[in-house]
C-alpha cells in the first residue's frame, strides 16, 4: 500500500504531547502577541500521534534512497557520506540559539567560524579572497560572473561574451545568461578537454572570460588550463574555475597556482554538508587579488579586538544572501576540515581518485569508454554498446535500482551518446564498489539474456517505472481537505 499523506492520518483532537498543570498563571496569547499578528484562524495542521508521526517519516526515509543507505554514484553530484560529528556541532545550543540581529560582541565564536572556513578555503584554493555568502554552486555562480561584471565595468572593459566548453556542467550556462552575459561554446578535442584551436579562435574582443568545469564533466583534467588562463590575461579577460569537484584537487593542487582568477566551491560535495533535501547548499566563491575589492557585504574581519562585520566597502557587489549565508552548513563544513586537517584533505582526493579509477578499470571491458584519458574523481562510460541490442542507458539506471544502488548521473554530459556519469566518491570501501561492478556486469548479461526484463526494471522499489515528464508538466502538490470538498 503506497503511504497515504500525513493529513490523510491525521484525526481530529489528536495530539503528540501531554504538558502538565500550569505552575505559573495563565496568559492569552493576545496579551503577548499583538493581534495584526495572530492568525484569525487556526493553521489545519494534521493532528497525530508522536508514535505515528515518527513511523510515518521512519516509513517514507525507507522508500526513499540515500548516503546512509547504499552507494550513491551520482557523477559530479558527489554524494559523499555526511559524518554525524558534523551534525553534532551544527546543533550546540551556541549555534542554534543566536539571531542574526544580536550585537557582533555576543557572537564572536559565529564570526569565527566564519573567518576560519573562508581563511582554511583561500589555503586550499590558493586565492586571496573568499565569500561564504552564496546558498549553492549554481548561486556562487552567479556571484562569480557579477564579480565578473564588475572587474570588466571599473576597468571600462566592453565585454559581453563568457566561453563555455561543449562538455560544461548545465549551471554555467544558466549562470551566465542571468547575470546578462552571452554564451559561445568552445568544442572539446579528441581527448575529451578543451580545444585549444577553437579556444584561441573565439577568444574575440568583446570575451569576458571562460568558465571552466575542472576536472571536466568527463572526470578529466584540463591540462591546458595555465596556457589558457595566460591567453585570457593578454587580453584582460578572466578565468573562472568551476570547483564543485574540488574533492579530486585538494591538497594536491591550488587552482590559485594555475591563474584561476574565480572559484565556487560546494561545500555539500566537497566538505560533506548534506544536499539539496537534506539540508541548504552552500558554494562559497573564492578570487584572485584584482578582484577582492568587488567581495559581497558583510565580510568578516578579525581586529585587535575579536571579529567584526564590513559592510563600508563602496566597491562590493553587494549583499546576495540575507546575512551570512547558509551559517549551519559552515558548522559542518568547518568540522570536517579541522578533522582531516591538511594531509587528511589530500588523502580525500587520493581516494576520490584511486576509487574511479579502480572501478573504471573493472567496468571498461563492459561499457563503452568514449575518451580513454586518465581519469580524477569520476568518468563517464556509455550504453551505446548496449544499445546496438536495444537496451537504453535509462533501462540500465533503472536496473541498478533493483540491486539497492542509486543509479549514475544519465545522458550527461551531453557530448557523450547513452552516457553513464559514475562518481564513487572517496568514502567507499573496495567491497561496495566490487559489487557494485558486479551489478553492472549482471544486468550487461542480461542485455543478451532476457532484455525485456531490464525494459521493465525497476521491480523492487516502492514504485516503478515513473511518467518522468507528468511530474515536471502536472505538478500537483495542493492537499484538499476533505472538509471542503463538496
Ligand atoms: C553540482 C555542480 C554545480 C551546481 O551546484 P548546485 O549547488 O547544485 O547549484 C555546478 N557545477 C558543477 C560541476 C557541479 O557538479
Amino acid at each position: 500500500m503506497p503511504e497515504p499523506l500525513v493529513f490523510d492520518l491525521s484525526k481530529k483532537g489528536r495530539k503528540g504531547y501531554t504538558l502538565n498543570d500550569l505552575d505559573v498563571p495563565e496568559k492569552n496569547l493576545d496579551e503577548l502577541i499583538p493581534s495584526e499578528l495572530l492568525r484569525s484562524e487556526p493553521a489545519r495542521l494534521p493532528e497525530i500521534g508522536e508514535s505515528e508521526a515518527m513511523r510515518h517519516f521512519v516509513r517514507l526515509s525507507n522508500m526513499n534512497h540515500h548516503v546512509d543507505k547504499s552507494l550513491y554514484p551520482l557523477g559530479s553530484c558527489t554524494m559523499k557520506y555526511n559524518p554525524k560529528v558534523n551534525e553534532n556541532n551544527a546543533v550546540l545550543p551556541g549555534f542554534t540559539g543566536v539571531h542574526p540581529k544580536q550585537p557582533e560582541t555576543s557572537v564572536q565564536g559565529c564570526l569565527e567560524v566564519v573567518y576560519k572556513v573562508e581563511n582554511i578555503l583561500k589555503e586550499v584554493t590558493g586565492l586571496k579572497g573568499v565569500t561564504s555568502q552564496p546558498a549553492a554552486g549554481s548561486h556562487g555562480e552567479f556571484t562569480g560572473i557579477m564579480l565578473m561584471r564588475k572587474y570588466h565595468e571599473v576597468k571600462g572593459n566592453e565585454r559581453n561574451v563568457i566561453l563555455i566548453p561543449d562538455s560544461a556542467h548545465g549551471t554555467n550556462p544558466s549562470s551566465v545568461i542571468i547575470a546578462g552575459y552571452s554564451v559561445k561554446e568552445v568544442k572539446s578535442n579528441e581527448k575529451g578537454t578543451i580545444g585549444l584551436e577553437d579556444f584561441r579562435a573565439k577568444l574575440t574582443d568583446d570575451v569576458a572570460g571562460i568558465m571552466i568545469t575542472n576536472p571536466n564533466t568527463l572526470g578529466i583534467f584540463e591540462c591546458d588550463i595555465a596556457q589558457i588562463a595566460d591567453m585570457l590575461h593578454e587580453k584582460d579577460a578572466l578565468l573562472y574555475m568551476d570547483g564543485a569537484n574540488l574533492n579530486a584537487l585538494l591538497g594536491i593542487l591550488k587552482p590559485g597556482d594555475l591563474g584561476v582568477d574565480i572559484l565556487h566551491i560546494n561545500l555539500h560535495k566537497t566538505f560533506s554538508t548534506p544536499h539539496g533535501g537534506g539540508g541548504p547548499g552552500s558554494g562559497p566563491v573564492a578570487v584572485s587579488e584584482k578582484l577582492v575589492d568587488f567581495l559581497p557585504v558583510p565580510a568578516v574581519r578579525k581586529t585587535d579586538h575579536g571579529y567584526n562585520l564590513e559592510y563600508d566597502n563602496p566597491n562590493s557587489i553587494g549583499k546576495i544572501h540575507g546575512f551570512y549565508g547558509n551559517f549551519g552548513i559552515l558548522v559542518r563544513a568547518l568540522t570536517y576540515m579541522e578533522m582531516l586537517g591538511k594531509r587528511g584533505m589530500r588523502r580525500v582526493s587520493e581516494n576520490a581518485i584511486l576509487n574511479a579509477n579502480y572501478l573504471l578499470s573493472l567496468l571498461k571491458d563492459y561499457y563503452k569508454l568514449e575518451y580513454d584519458s586518465p581519469v580524477m574523481h569520476e568518468f563517464v562510460v556509455s550504453s551505446q554498446w548496449q544499445k546496438e541490442k536495444g537496451i537504453r542507458t535509462l533501462d540500465i539506471a533503472k536496473s541498478l535500482l533493483d540491486f539497492g544502488f542509486h543509479a549514475p548521473t544519465t545522458y550527461f554530459p551531453l557530448i557523450v551518446k547513452e552516457a553513464l556519469m559514475i562518481e564513487p566518491t572517496e568514502t567507499e570501501a573496495k567491497e561496495v564498489l566490487d559489487c557494485f561492478a558486479e551489478a553492472m556486469k549482471e544486468i550487461n548479461e542480461y542485455v543478451d539474456k532476457n532484455p525485456e526484463k531490464l525494459k521493465h526494471a525497476p521491480y523492487n522499489t516502492p514504485v516503478r517505472r515513473l511518467d518522468e515528464v507528468k511530474a515536471t508538466k502536472e505538478l500537483n502538490v495542493k492537499y484538499k481537505f476533505p472538509e471542503d470538498e463538496e
